[in-house]
């Protein structure tokens, strides 16, 4: 199939027309390795006319959008994919009313769709990062430079962030995850999701860290208020130093994390992590994402807003 590449809105919109390019895409990226029955696993079909799959055997249908994240889009298949695009091109984040305003849908309807997006982002965890890593912790409202400061039951919401960096210290990978402390076992939680075990590793002193180090290969140094940690406190103090090409890293990791809730935070570093990740595959992003969402299982509006 011809995949949609690049990051031009004109080329974007040319592609796709009406509902019925996107399905025809959906359905071609679904069934890219052949056709099965989820009923009674015949494996021949005929395609109708909204590209929909009809079983030679039992009858039964399948529409592009069933069992992916697109499944019962209220709006439209063709704002969908403007959504997708947006949401993987952009360097920054754009807000549900944003959203709303510019493709004509409720707001809801909006921030529930760009939920199921930021899950299609989540990283597989098959990848970790590797080669010269910095991890660190922040809390919004300011990196604590003070140990004594690092307190375990302050109020201030709390992440951990693990970057992986090129020999020349700039951003390569990155992720962050929301932490209730900074304990050795809550920072653990990003070592195992997302760092691999030959990484050479370097943290502050934070006595947190230190049993960690018997599984990873951990290199403790002062942070001298972050000097140390110089790709790391770029990338969440000032983007543009860290050469992120515009990733506005604090005013959309700080500000983000200030009037997201607890319960969604995961889902904005998904979003923000994925687009870093694949700052290097740009001209794909989108195929990709349009990938992830077909992959992922659907997700309901009780477990977006439960969750
Ligand atoms: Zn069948």
């Amino acid at each position: 199939m011809n995949i949609f590449k690049g990051q031009n809105l004109i080329e974007f919109a040319e592609r796709f027309k009406t509902d019925e390019d996107c399905k025809q895409y959906l359905s071609e990226l679904k069934w890219k390795k052949g056709y099965s029955c989820r009923k009674c696993g015949h494996k021949k079909c005929q395609i109708r006319k909204d590209f929909s799959r009809v079983c030679n055997i039992c009858s039964s249908i399948e529409s592009s959008g069933a069992h992916t994240l697109f499944h019962k889009v209220k709006f439209g298949l063709r704002k969908a994919f403007f959504i997708c695009f947006e949401m993987a091109t952009t360097t920054k984040s754009l807000s549900a009313l944003q959203m709303s305003v510019r493709y004509g849908v409720q707001e809801k309807t909006a921030r529930l769709f760009m939920h199921k997006v930021r899950e299609a982002m989540k990283s597989s965890e098959n990848n970790p990062i590797d080669g010269i890593v910095q991890v660190d912790e922040f809390v919004v409202g300011g990196h604590e430079t003070s140990k004594q400061g690092r307190s375990y039951h302050s109020k201030k919401k709390k992440a951990v962030c693990a970057v992986e960096l090129t020999n020349d210290g700039k951003v390569k990978r990155f992720y962050a995850l929301k932490i209730n402390d900074f304990s050795a076992k809550s920072l653990l939680k990003i070592f195992d999701k997302h760092i691999s075990k030959k990484a050479e590793i370097t943290t502050d002193q934070w006595k947190g860290y230190r049993p960690i180090s018997k599984d990873y290969n951990i290199k403790q140094i002062p942070s001298k208020n972050g000097t140390n940690f110089k790709a790391l406190h770029t990338m969440i103090a000032s983007p543009v130093r860290a050469k992120l090409s515009g990733h506005q890293v604090k005013s959309w990791i700080r500000t983000t994390y200030s009037w997201v809730s607890d319960a969604n935070i995961e889902r904005y570093f998904n979003e923000f992590s994925f687009r870093i990740n694949r700052s290097q595959s740009k001209n794909t992003i989108f195929n990709n994402l349009i990938k992830k969402m077909i992959q992922t299982n659907t997700i309901t509006h009780k477990q977006i807003i439960g969750s």
